[in-house]
């Protein structure tokens, strides 16, 4: 209690003893993203990722939410393709971090002409800026008009065989079960936050109890198939469904997927226990951040913080923010 506080009164001041240590080094702990669609962004939300320390991210072109046409044509893909190619060094300049690419063929929308894009994809892979083929994997339920399932991996199976002869990460979409708020919208309506036409839902392709969980093991068996090593996939919005199955029976690095947490339900909280449970060694996080949905550039920052306050020591944070995504993708 020395010295004396001047308050008029005691204050909680006055009670204080040393207080913790606090990890000032996290302020300034430069991250990577490595998986969020910037290029789709505000100038101002790109500014943002630069005021809150990233260092790197990767942009990805791959998205069904940007061709207007269903079903989808090669060149609709392309179209974003190239769109992300023509803009990547203008963005880099702009804003100082490293901006890189991922280019991929998404299963969300059936493509009329899917081998066309795989065939051309052999040459963007050569491009130095494409630092990943993806986000791909297979998808219980497609927008408008329903895709073979055995033709959707065929397709991921095809992308990793690519990558896998370019050196390059698959970076997978792992469907998340969405969360349970007990109720849903009107689905004329849909849900506010996500850019989508709900009605416009095809039946599912994939049925039974788990068919989210269903579709990650048809992407390990597409992995195995490609004959591509498990540590270069990357399954992004990784969570509690499909964690244990991933850690357990396969060697993929997990990304958790925590830009938009109001959707599908995942959060810093996640990461920190399967930290707690696996170690740091195949962990990573990303924003996911894109135009059509309600997200936030600031998740990844935030999220350094989180994991503190739940008990994550600095250098598990290090390793899941920078280090991880460092070692795969080969950036920053
Ligand atoms: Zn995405």
């Amino acid at each position: 209690m020395t010295p004396t506080h001047p308050t008029k009164r005691p204050t909680d001041a006055t009670h204080l003893g040393e207080g913790p240590d606090l990890p000032t080094e996290l302020l300034n702990l430069p991250w990577i993203d490595i998986h969020n669609h910037a290029h789709t962004l505000s100038w101002e939300d790109r500014e943002r990722y630069a005021l809150a320390g990233c260092e790197s991210m990767v942009m990805v072109a791959s998205g069904y939410h940007w061709t207007p046409y269903k079903p989808v044509r090669a060149e609709d893909v392309r179209f974003l393709w190239d769109d992300a190619v023509n803009r990547r060094a203008a963005i880099e300049r702009d804003h100082f971090f490293e901006a890189n690419l991922g280019l991929g063929i998404h299963t969300g929308v059936r493509i009329e002409n899917p081998d066309e894009l795989l065939e051309a994809m052999a040459d963007y892979c050569e491009l130095e800026e494409v630092v990943a083929v993806g986000e791909t994997g297979v998808t219980p339920a497609q927008h408008v008009e329903a895709w073979d399932v055995d033709e959707q991996r065929a397709m991921v199976q095809g992308q990793m065989e690519l990558a896998d002869a370019h050196d390059l990460p698959v970076l997978l979409h792992t469907p998340n079960q969405s969360g349970d708020s007990g109720r849903s919208y009107r689905s004329e309506i849909g849900v506010p936050g996500y850019e989508k036409n709900t009605e416009l839902g095809a039946d599912p392709v994939l049925e039974g109890d788990n068919p989210a969980l269903e579709a990650v093991k048809l992407d390990v068996e597409a992995m195995d198939d490609a004959g591509i090593d498990d540590e270069r996939v990357v399954a992004s919005h990784a969570d509690g469904n499909n964690t244990e199955y991933l850690m357990e029976d396969t060697d993929c690095y997990l990304s958790y997927t925590i830009g938009h947490s109001w959707l599908i339900g995942v959060d810093a909280a996640d990461v920190a226990d399967a930290i707690d449970e696996y170690g740091p060694e195949r962990i990573m996080i990303d924003t996911d951040c894109a135009n059509v949905l309600r997200t936030d550039p600031f998740a990844l920052k935030r999220a350094i913080f989180e994991l503190y306050r739940y008990g994550i020591d600095e250098d598990a944070i290090r390793t899941v923010v920078l280090e991880n995504p460092r070692a795969v993708f080969d950036i920053a």
